[in-house]
This record gives structure tokens, C-alpha cells and sequence, in this order.
């Protein structure tokens, strides 16, 4: 017994450590935006490469808006794979030019903050959507899952691409270039320059689009979708508020009423990391704004009587049998009548 109680004050410790450890790794200028990405287990850019440099326009009123609608976000975030993608295209960048530099200029967008640029575009309504992507469609921007990007030259110089980042004018457009180029108002050495970008990028598993030199995707919107978390808000109040749908873990038998062991209660999901819970739990429901945990389902009370005294040999001292029927927790009584 003094053995097993160590073991938890070991464990108990441990999580402590944890936590202290990750809030400690966050520089003082974290701002509320990043840990959003940093919850979402988004990557740091640069902490993967330092040879990728980053620049956010959004960070700076040195774009189309004119305006910073990132705040004080200095770091780029991406999701992981895609991270991973940009430091393949640097490392070809780096061996077919050394010196040179992809410059981050956008990453990871939030929705939310999507729809504040969609709300500030001084255009009429019918023209927003030459300038972004209309926020009900969403863009790939808000998976971390596309980069807008320039490159800086030897030299620390800037790549000549024919217009700045977020230039609306067709001459950014990638499917006029060729009659840009023919006519003479995109520059041999731009053209080139743009197609050189591309190359990488596609070297390093990105896709362009027609309208925007600097943009690249990771993946289709189908698959970011279906595989990447939507940042949907840039507050982090926002991802702490629990479904208030039940979520499953198993295919327990739940139907009808059914009597199960409830061992542990939290404000927060996460919890079901501990190892031990995630070995007992079975069932997690949401009932009085709190995550319950639950462990077995049985037809009658002196099953779930027996398996609660199994979980309270297993340390789950608070256990208690809880009924529900088709999934919702119930009374006693209500269950007793049932029962009849
Ligand atoms: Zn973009």
C-alpha cells in the first residue's frame, strides 16, 4: 500500500513537472494567439529551422488591410507535416542556393481572424473574395496547412517577383505570367524568379494557385479537413468550452439502462492521459458541466457492485454506480422504475 501511494506521489509529481516545464518553454512575449497554436500542438517554425526566416505581414499594417490583426505574434506556426514540408524546401533552397532564405510571410490564420480581415475590406461585398477567401469557405491558412512566402537572396535582398506579397493587381497572378512576360510588364528576371519559387515548392510537396505568386498549399481542403484540427479562434477561452455532446470512447454496450461505475470526474478532458484512468475508463459523458468517467456497463446493480469494489481495489476510492439509460445519466428512482 505505502508503495502504490508513492507510486502516485511520483506520478502526481510528474504532471506537475510537466506542466511546469511547458508553461516555462514559453517566452514572455507569448502572445494569447500563440498559445492557441501551441494548445492546437501546432510547430514552430523556425524552431524546427532558423535558416527559414519569418516575416508576418499580418503582424504588421505592411499589408492589404493596412492594419495588424495578429497582434504581437512574432513566430509562425504551422501544423506539424506542413512544418516539416518548408524545411524540406529550405534544404533544397540551401544546396541550389546557398545563402538564400524562405521568408515565412503568413502561416497559420485563425478563422476568426479571417472573418475580422473579411469584415475590413474597404470593397464592396461582391469584389471581397478577389482579395480572400470568403470565411464560410474557409482556407487552408486556417488548418496550417498553407504559407505565403518570398525569398531573400545572398545578399539579404529580397527576390524580385514582378509585385509585393498581396498585391491584388493581375500581375501577381500566375495565370496571366506568361502574357505579363510576352507583353513586358513582368520582367524576364521575375518571371523566372517565380518560377524558380514554384519549383521548390513543389519539389517540397506544395501546390500553387492561379491568383497569388507568394501562396502555396500543403494538402486540399478535403484533406485538411478531414485531417487537420480548424483553428476556428484566436482566444484561448474559446477552446475551453466543453461539447456538450456525450463523447464515446468505446462500443459499450449502452443501450437501454445500463448501470455503470463512475470513478472519476474533471473540469477539463485532458485528464485521461494518467495512464490508469486510460487503462479503467470506458465511457466519458458530460453531465453538470463536467467530464465524467465511467468504467463497465452492467444490466443489474449487484454486477456494478461488484465492479465498483474492483475499482476501488484499484485506487479509485470515490467510485460509485451511476444508471443511465440510452446514454443519459438517470436518478436511482428513475432507474428503479425502469427496472419495474
Ligand atoms: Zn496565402
Amino acid at each position: 500500500m505505502i508503495l502504490k501511494s508513492y507510486t502516485k506521489i511520483f506520478i502526481g509529481i510528474f504532471f506537475i513537472c510537466l506542466n511546469s516545464v511547458s508553461a516555462v518553454a514559453q517566452p514572455s512575449d507569448t502572445t494569447e494567439l500563440e498559445r492557441v497554436f501551441i494548445l492546437l500542438k501546432l510547430t514552430n517554425v523556425q524552431q524546427l529551422d532558423s535558416n527559414i526566416w519569418v516575416d508576418l505581414k499580418y503582424s504588421t499594417s505592411d499589408n492589404f488591410l493596412k492594419s495588424n490583426v495578429y497582434g504581437g505574434l512574432t513566430r509562425a506556426y504551422l501544423h506539424p507535416e506542413v512544418a516539416s514540408k518548408l524545411v524540406d524546401a529550405q534544404k533544397i533552397l540551401s544546396d541550389q542556393k546557398p545563402g538564400w532564405h524562405i521568408v515565412l510571410l503568413d502561416a497559420t490564420r485563425p478563422l476568426s481572424i479571417q472573418k475580422i480581415m473579411w469584415d475590413q475590406i474597404n470593397v464592396p461585398n461582391t469584389e471581397r473574395s478577389k482579395y480572400l477567401s470568403e470565411p464560410r469557405y474557409g482556407s487552408l491558412h486556417n488548418y496550417g496547412a498553407a504559407v505565403d512566402v518570398q525569398l531573400l537572396n545572398e545578399n539579404n535582398q529580397l527576390v524580385d517577383m514582378g509585385t509585393p506579397f498581396d498585391s491584388f493587381e493581375k500581375l501577381s497572378y500566375p495565370i496571366y505570367e506568361l502574357e505579363y512576360r510576352r507583353n513586358g510588364q513582368l520582367s524576364e528576371a521575375a518571371y523566372q524568379n517565380r518560377i524558380f519559387l514554384r519549383k521548390l515548392m513543389n519539389q517540397a510537396g506544395f501546390t500553387s494557385i492561379t491568383t497569388e505568386w507568394w501562396h502555396f498549399n500543403s494538402c486540399t481542403r478535403k484533406e485538411a479537413k478531414k485531417r487537420y484540427t480548424l483553428v476556428h479562434s484566436h482566444f484561448l477561452k474559446d477552446y475551453e468550452v466543453p461539447s456538450p455532446e456525450p463523447n464515446f470512447l468505446s462500443n459499450s454496450d449502452s443501450e437501454g439502462l445500463v448501470f455503470r461505475v463512475q470513478i472519476c470526474t474533471s473540469g477539463k478532458p485532458k485528464e485521461l492521459t494518467w495512464h490508469k484512468l486510460n487503462h479503467q475508463a470506458d465511457f466519458k459523458y458530460f453531465h453538470e458541466g463536467l467530464y465524467k468517467y465511467t468504467s463497465g456497463a452492467f444490466k443489474t446493480l449487484e454486477e456494478a457492485q461488484n465492479h465498483k469494489l474492483k475499482m476501488w481495489s484499484f485506487g479509485f476510492k470515490g467510485s460509485f454506480i451511476v444508471p443511465m439509460y440510452q446514454n443519459k445519466r438517470i436518478s436511482i428512482k428513475d432507474a428503479s422504475e425502469i427496472l419495474q
